[in-house]
């Protein structure tokens, strides 16, 4: 067998659209959804993420900003941004780019977003409203994995659902989400004894470890869909070969790079093992971008119709 690809590159551009139809829709009423991004340090990953948010949120009609502070930022000037954001009237939504600088509490910073602003859904009240069913922002990979499903066709109700990882940002929120789909979901992590035969057990398999390749073709139920949320960068050449067999564009890219980026699957066995499986690059990494879109419209259109009524 070869699984389908599911190109996660495809479905965000619908969502996109989606997106950009609704900012469409709130301009009419004279609404300018506003996201504003705040980088604090140096991280090139995170230059890169940021920057290619704040060009998406263009596109689709959402004035967006990027707040630089360099690593030097106190943890109070950091809160104190975040208080004028809060209280900034024409800001819609608000995102603080992690990992912030190791001096800074992360969850202090999270936590003092308001949560009617808050476009990650990472702030207690709304991981809370997640929990329990209740309308909020969702964090934009895992909302942007169940979009996915949504437009492949793919209904987990009645699946077994295995999420590998049980971060806040990820593994959490994606459990919840497959199980208010009606999926019956097994979280598993670092501590999970045999995490390949439980693995195995899943139609639907979600991997979000963050160790390059580390799920391979004997974690996969045969004809499973498998989405894979893991970006790692590999450097060794044997590592890519493994990952990817013989496949001349990755080796090439490789030579010419000294790097490729690969996701927590083996990918060539794995592939021959699925019935469906998300790339990386190209898979979900698309899908968190144009969720955070949705959500910044989203968040827009709630607070300021609440105000207006
Ligand atoms: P994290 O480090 O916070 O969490 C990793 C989780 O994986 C932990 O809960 C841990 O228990 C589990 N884990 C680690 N090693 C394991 C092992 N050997 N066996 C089983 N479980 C193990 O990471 P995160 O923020 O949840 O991100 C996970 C991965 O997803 C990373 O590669 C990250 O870069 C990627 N990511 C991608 C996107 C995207 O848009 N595609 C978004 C967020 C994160």
């Amino acid at each position: 067998m070869t699984a389908r690809i599911l190109d996660g590159k495809k479905a965000a551009q619908t969502l996109r659209a989606e997106a950009a139809a609704h900012a469409a829709r709130l301009k009419e009423q004279g609404i300018t959804p506003s996201l504003v991004v705040v980088l604090a340090g140096d991280n090139p990953a995170s230059a890169v993420y940021v920057r290619n948010k704040a060009t998406a949120a263009g596109e689709a009609g959402i004035a967006a900003r990027t707040l630089r502070f360099d690593a030097s930022l106190s943890e109070t000037e950091l809160l104190g941004t975040i208080h004028e954001l809060n209280a900034d009237d024409t800001v819609d939504a608000i995102l603080v780019q992690l990992p912030l600088p190791a001096h800074i509490s992360t969850q202090r910073v999270l936590e003092a977003v308001v949560p009617a602003k808050d476009v990650d859904g990472f702030h207690p009240l709304n991981a809370g409203k997640l929990l329990q069913g209740q309308r909020g922002p969702v964090p934009c990979t895992p909302a942007g994995i169940m979009d996915l499903l949504r437009l492949e066709g793919i209904d987990p109700k009645g699946m077994r659902a295995t999420v590998i990882g049980r971060s806040d940002i990820v593994g959490k929120p994606m459990a919840l989400l497959l199980m208010h789909a009606h999926a019956t979901v097994t979280i598993a992590h670092s501590r999970t004894r045999d995490l390949a035969g439980v693995c195995r057990e899943a139609d639907l398999l979600v991997a979000a470890l963050g160790k390059p390749g580390l799920v391979t073709a004997d974690f996969v139920q045969p004809g499973a869909i498998v989405i894979d949320v893991g970006i790692n960068r590999v450097d060794s050449r044997a590592e890519v070969e493994r990952l990817f067999g013989h496949d001349e564009k990755r080796l090439t890219e490789f030579d010419r790079k000294g790097s490729v980026l690969a996701g927590d699957c083996e990918w060539a066995s794995v592939v021959s093992v699925a019935s469906a499986v998300t790339p990386v690059p190209g898979g979900v990494g698309p899908l968190t971008i144009a969720r955070l879109l949705k959500n910044t419209v989203e968040l827009a259109e709630s607070r300021r119709l609440s105000i207006l009524s």
